[in-house]
This record gives structure tokens, C-alpha cells and sequence, in this order.
């Protein structure tokens, strides 16, 4: 029960660039090294002619190359089929330690961006009535350029904000050099960062990264909202690891409970769902932690954790999270019996007023049970620190006085992903230049000023640490896999010729050609400082055959937990946005695992794949329990307006039992007022309806603490669903007849 201890603190946690200098220590680790292709040297292919074909042509022949998925930050490893010069089919690298030869939904669709009918072609400038206008490289990087270099030259660098997300990789990093050289502000941005994970794993392991959690490994699993079978972090490593907990190595097959006040993917999967009431999962980990403290004794118990203040009772745990008190003291009795339990803390869960403190009690449990350094690893690598909703408020406030002068968005569509009620429109529409860096006409980048069109990930050089990690070190190449479709650079193509046009900090920041130099010096540094005989060249091809570095970890690095960790606070009462006797329901937003926040929307395969759980495609649908459904008249198909204080959205009712009556679900991802044919205007936008209100602790977006209302607007429609319906239509099957 004790939890493992050594002496560690961030200082010992790795960085990006010592991750780099590591790995480079290591050598090339293990991997099943694909075919090699010099890729570089592939001709444009528009046609082909066989009379005359190109070098690498070789008709009926395929070529697959190992490079990274960058669809989500999980970091999986893909294997690109290429024919003819073009990319074909994915299939995950079996080689790479995140995915181990799987891959998702979004995944499998993402060719579907490379070839889509719309994406961007080259650089459009704003006609200034709401349409765009084709420009080229040298038109854009004018019209941006001296006004970075005066900005510089005046010292005015704090007058430019970039929006960005926040991987580690090096494109990222060119990014922030760029903001470091010029001097501007960069919000890391986006609905389900995270940032309330983070926080409670510092508070409690006393690491600056997410933990790896050991699915594999353990016998008990217990997860707090955390969906990892469907869109949580590493959907398809923590999907691989299920199966294998499943198949008990141990000759025990793994048990599963999942609480959460709505059933997602990984609660159908469970042998238990206990409905939590939203906000009470905190309350709940400390309970039983405190009951496990009281079963083993205090001499098992972590230095100074002998008595946790404020923790409940069993019983009152169950009480207040509405819970059957004898399902919670079974599931004491089963943590109490584990070999080697997991406790998972995540989703709706980690994004309430108080999320950070239900976390960390979360992680406490694990600490109590022992998981830290078995089931709970460190991953080492140094995560992104993530922007407060008080950041995103100063950017909105410059902007409001006049002080922003440029406005430069990466990749990140927060007009979709985040609520209205932030004003981010308003900021956008006051900064005196917008230029958003996209290969779609996202929200966002629809309401810039310049979009430089950029590469998809099949096109153009970066890498990857993953963030959700494996527990080992390891650094994903991306590479081209083809040739640019159209007249395209990659973010970090872009950034680096604004650094040269722009001179001065800024050129001498960022003196590479272009991202593959960047991308190979990057690598060629950490060989260099670690003294690396070996040709690097050579070693670089070898990656490139892998797709990935990967070293196991150093002796004693598997132990990196913090030995003082201070015993978890009782977490507060939950709070929510909207006043219970106007707006009744808690909103469950929910990431799908095709569309998850937004970005599969564009996507045509992942718009026609039915919901795994609900079989509804192409829409959006509010989750209603049917007790609920039915105190208010509403059947499958009826539309409602959702309403809460900052805004209302109408939406089909789909009549869901696995949800709990006082709680709404809604899943994210559609909405979208741009981004092409396949996104917009289909479904609606549940991040609109959300209150603009941190996560007490970091500030971070608590996307799951806001109320609404339901009114029943009389229309009705036909849900586009792939299964018939769940109800008995008059017929006594099993149970009695329900209505038709
Ligand atoms: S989980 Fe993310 S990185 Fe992995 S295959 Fe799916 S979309 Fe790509």
C-alpha cells in the first residue's frame, strides 16, 4: 500500500531537448524498420506516363514509408502505402511503442485531408467583403514580413500574440523561438487540454508530464471520467493495453469500473458504471482512499498522510455523488484486494470548477494503492504549459484597447473549438492583422486577414514526442510521404521565411532553408552534443526507415516520484455556471472518436461513420435520459433549444439510459460556420453553449461546469442512424411494452 518513493524533483524530468540528447545516448533503439524511399528526390507527379515514367515509378508496385499521424497528440506511428507518387492506404507502424501497429477512426480518414476537394491551394487574402482571393508566397510574406522587422526594430514584439496548440515537437518549438526572438505572447490553446492532469500529477508525483498509465499491467482498472477506449489522450495504445488486461497475462482477466454521469465508450466496455453525480468524483477517490488508509494502517500510509482532512465516509461519498453506498464499499473491498490496481482520472472528471482538485485526489488513490511506479509511470518529457482562461482574457483585452497589432493562428481553429462567451470573434475582429496558418478555411482562419495554406502531415518534415507517452523515450519522425499536392509550406517553412524576411533577432533565431534543414538539424545537434560517432546520415535514414527513436528508460528513471507529496485537500463542493432552478441539467460535452473536438469534421469517411454508441452520422443529438425524456414529453427525433447562459442551440433529442437523468450530453465536434463542404453547417456546436469559467486551481476551461435548459420546440426530425431503434414498439420482448 505504501506508495514508491526516491528522491526526485522537476529538475530530474527531461526536457524536449534533453528527450533528444538522451535518445541520441541511446542509440537507435528497437523498431521494425520498413521500406527505405528517398523522398526527397520523388518527382511532381500530376500525370504519369509509362512510356516515360519517373525513377522510383514502379507500376503495381507499393511503397510504404513509416512516419507520424498528427490528427490528434497522441503521436501514434503510421505506415503510408504509396503508389504511383501518391499516398494510398494507412496502417499503424507495429514498431512504434504508442500504437503498436494500430490506429484509429481519425487516423484512417486523415488521407481524406491531403485529397480533400477544399482544402487550401496557396496563400488567400481577405477581399475584405468575407471572401478570399488567391495570392502567392511572395505577395503574403510581404504583406507580413516588415511588419514584424518594425515591430522588432520599435521593440514592440508584445504587440504580436500566437495561437497555437502546444505539441512537443519541432515545428512547435520553431514557433517558439519565433515568439521568444520577436518577443510576442503565445497562447497554447484548446477545449480539453491537459492542463487540470497536469497540475494533479505534479501535486502528487511531482513529475511536469502526464503519467503513463500501465493498462497492461494491471488487474483492477478504475477510471474517473477518463473515456480511454474512446477520445482520451492515446485512444489506440490504451485500446492495445485493454486487450491485453482483458486476456489476463497474469491468468486474472483484468476488471473494469468506470464512473461518469454519462456512459462513454470505456463505460460500455466496463463490467461496472457507477453514475456518478458530475463533480463529486474527487469526493469520491478521497473516500476511498481514506477507507484503504484506515483498512492497512498508518504505517502504510504515505509520510503525512496518516489522515486526510475532509475526506468522507463511504457512505457519504455515495450520498453526495448519488451512488448505492454498497456499490462504493465493493468497489473498496475489490481495490483493497488488487495485485496491481489503476486508477484513471480524466474527461468530464478533469474539467469541472474544481477539476484540479478532483484529480489530484484521483492520483492520491493511486499513491495509496501503490500504482505510483508500477501501474503509474513517468513519462520525462516536460509538457507545454497551457493557457489560462486569465491569458486568453488579457489577449481579448489588448485587443479591445487597440494594442494588438498581429495576430498569427497555427493550426488551431478557437473560434469552433472554444466558447463564444471568451469574446475571441471580437479580438480577432479588432488585431489589426490576422493571419492564420491552415490547410482548410477553418472558423478561424475564415475570419483572418491572410491564410497561409499549409501542408498536411503527409507532406512536409517535424517530429513528435508524445505527450500521453509509452513510458519509455521516444522521439516520431514525420516525413514527406509524397510531394506537395499544391503550392504549400509547412508551418515551419512559413515561420522560417518570415524570420529571414523579417531580419535582425528574429533571421538569426531561425537561419535555416527550409523544415527539412530544421527539422535534421534538430536531430544533428543532439548527436553532435553527445559526442555520437556513428555517420549521421546514415543513422538519420535509419530513422526514417523506423518512423521512430525509441530507448527504454535508464536504470532508476522508472522511480522518478516525487517522496513528499503533500496529503490531497478535500476537493470543493462542484460548481456550475446558470442557476439550478433555471437551467436544470448539467452539459456532458463529449469528444467522439472520429470527430473529437472539431477536427474530423472535414472529413467525408469520418462524417459518415456512426457514433459507436448512438449509431447517429452526419449530425449532432442531445442525450437525454428517457425518465427524463419523458417528464418532458420528449421522444427520439423531437427538437429541442438547449439554452444556458451564454448561448442556445437546437438539436434533436436521441432518448439515451446512459446518461443520468439530471445530466444533458452533447457530443463536440460539429458546428462549424466554415471549413469546408463536409463541415459546414452541419450539426451544432456545443461549445458555444459553455461559460466562460476556469478550473479553480489552473484556470484551465472547465467545459463540463456549465447548466442548462431544455424546451421542447415542437418540430421534429429524422435522425441519419445506422441501427434501428432500442425501444420495444408495443411488443413485450423483455420487461414491459414501452411506448411507440
Ligand atoms: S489516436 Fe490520434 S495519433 Fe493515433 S491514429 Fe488516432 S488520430 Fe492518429
Amino acid at each position: 500500500m505504501a506508495a514508491t518513493a526516491s528522491p526526485a524533483t522537476t529538475d530530474a524530468m527531461l526536457s524536449r531537448r534533453d528527450i533528444f540528447k538522451y535518445l541520441a545516448g541511446g542509440g537507435v533503439g528497437v523498431g521494425t524498420g520498413l521500406l527505405l524511399g528517398e523522398v526527397n528526390q520523388r518527382p511532381l507527379e500530376t500525370l504519369l506516363s509509362t512510356h516515360i515514367p519517373p525513377e522510383d515509378f514502379s507500376p503495381g508496385m507499393d511503397t510504404w514509408y513509416n512516419t507520424l499521424c498528427r490528427m490528434c497528440p497522441a503521436g501514434c506511428g503510421i505506415s503510408v502505402r504509396v503508389r504511383e507518387g501518391r499516398a494510398k492506404k494507412i496502417e499503424g507502424n507495429p514498431g512504434h511503442p504508442v500504437n503498436r501497429g494500430g490506429t484509429c477512426a481519425l487516423g484512417q480518414a486523415s488521407l481524406n485531408a491531403l485529397y480533400n476537394p477544399d482544402r487550401l491551394r496557396s496563400p488567400m487574402r481577405s477581399d475584405g467583403e468575407g471572401g478570399f482571393v488567391e495570392s502567392s508566397w511572395d505577395e503574403a510574406l510581404e504583406a507580413i514580413a516588415p511588419r514584424l522587422g518594425a515591430m522588432q526594430s520599435a521593440g514592440m514584439g508584445g504587440r504580436t500574440w500566437i495561437l497555437t496548440g502546444g505539441s512537443l515537437s519541432s515545428g512547435e518549438e520553431a514557433l517558439d523561438k519565433f515568439g521568444e526572438a520577436l518577443g510576442a505572447n503565445i497562447l497554447r490553446l484548446g477545449l480539453d487540454t491537459p492542463a487540470t492532469e497536469l497540475a494533479a500529477a505534479k501535486a502528487i508525483y511531482g513529475f511536469n508530464g502526464l503519467p503513463h498509465y500501465d493498462i497492461a499491467k494491471a488487474d483492477l482498472v478504475v477510471s474517473f471520467g477518463a473515456d480511454f477506449l474512446g477520445a482520451w489522450r492515446s485512444p489506440v495504445g490504451y485500446s492495445k493495453a485493454y486487450g491485453e488486461f482483458r486476456e489476463g497475462g497474469g491468468g486474472h482477466r483484468g476488471y473494469l469500473v468506470q464512473v461518469e454521469s454519462r456512459m462513454s465508450l470505456t463505460g460500455v466496455n466496463a463490467d461496472e458504471w457507477l453514475p456518478a453525480r458530475p463533480g463529486t468524483e474527487g469526493a469520491l477517490a478521497l473516500a476511498l482512499a481514506a477507507e484503504l488508509l484506515g483498512r492497512s494502517g498508518p504505517d502504510a500510509a504515505p509520510a503525512g498522510w496518516e489522515d486526510l482532512p475532509g475526506a468522507l465516509s463511504l457512505d457519504e461519498a455515495a450520498a453526495l455523488a448519488d451512488l448505492p453506498a454498497e456499490r462504493l464499499h465493493a468497489l473498496a473491498e475489490r481495490l483493497a484486494s488488487a495485485k496491481t490496481p489503476l486508477v484513471l482520472g480524466g474527461g468530464a472528471a478533469g474539467a469541472g470548477a474544481n477539476a484540479t482538485e478532483t484529480l489530484t485526489c484521483v492520483a492520491a488513490l493511486n499513491r495509496v494503492l501503490g500504482a505510483a511506479g508500477t501501474t503509474v509511470r513517468p513519462n520525462l518529457a516536460h509538457a507545454p504549459r497551457y493557457s489560462a482562461l486569465s491569458e486568453i482574457e488579457e489577449f481579448v483585452a489588448g485587443a479591445a484597447n487597440g494594442e494588438v497589432s498581429l495576430v498569427i493562428v497555427a493550426g488551431v481553429d478557437p473560434l469552433h473549438d472554444l466558447p463564444d462567451s471568451l469574446g475571441l470573434r471580437g479580438a480577432l475582429d479588432r488585431a489589426e492583422l490576422v493571419v492564420a496558418l491552415d490547410s482548410f478555411p477553418s472558423d478561424t482562419a475564415s475570419a483572418a486577414d491572410w491564410i497561409l495554406a499549409t501542408d498536411t502531415f503527409f507532406e512536409t518534415w517535424d517530429d513528435d514526442i508524445s505527450l500521453p507517452g509509452t513510458g519509455k523515450l521516444s522521439v516520431t519522425l514525420q516525413q514527406p510521404v509524397q510531394k506537395r499536392l499544391y503550392d504549400t509550406l509547412s508551418v515551419t517553412d512559413i515561420v522560417l521565411r518570415l524570420a529571414q524576411r523579417s531580419g535582425g533577432a528574429l533571421a538569426e533565431a531561425l537561419p535555416h532553408e527550409d523544415a527539412e534543414a530544421y527539422t535534421r538539424s534538430e536531430w544533428a545537434t543532439a548527436w553532435t552534443n553527445l559526442g555520437i560517432q556513428d555517420d549521421f546520415d546514415a543513422g538519420f535514414r535509419q530513422v526514417q526507415q523506423q518512423g521512430v527513436w525509441v530507448a527504454d528508460l535508464a536504470e532508476g528513471m522508472a522511480d522518478q516520484f516525487s517522496a513528499e507529496a503533500a496529503a490531497p485537500a478535500a476537493p470543493p463542493e462542484p460548481q456550475f455556471a446558470g442557476d439550478a432552478s433555471e437551467y436544470p441539467f448539467v452539459l456532458h460535452p463529449f469528444q467522439t472518436p472520429g470527430l473529437r473536438e472539431g477536427k474530423g469534421a472535414r472529413l467525408p469517411w469520418i462524417q459518415e461513420l456512426p457514433d459507436p454508441q448512438t449509431s447517429v452520422a452526419y449530425g449532432s443529438w442531445v442525450e437525454v435520459n428517457p425518465a427524463t425524456a419523458d417528464g418532458l414529453d420528449l421522444r427520439d427525433g423531437d427538437v429541442v433549444e438547449v439554452s444556458s447562459q451564454a448561448g442556445t442551440v437546437t438539436a434533436p433529442v436521441l432518448r439515451y439510459p446512459g446518461v443520468r437523468p439530471d445530466v444533458i450530453a452533447m457530443p463536440l465536434g460539429q458546428g462549424h460556420q466554415a471549413n469546408g463542404r463536409y463541415a459546414q453547417g452541419r450539426g451544432v456546436n456545443p461549445a458555444s453553449l459553455l461559460a466562460a469559467r476556469g478550473d479553480d486551481i489552473t484556470g484551465a476551461l472547465a467545459w463540463a461546469a456549465t447548466r442548462v435548459a431544455l424546451r421542447k420546440t415542437g418540430e421534429r426530425v429524422r435522425m441519419t442512424k445506422t441501427s434501428g431503434v432500442s425501444r420495444t414498439l408495443g411488443r413485450q420482448i423483455l420487461g414491459p411494452a414501452d411506448e411507440h
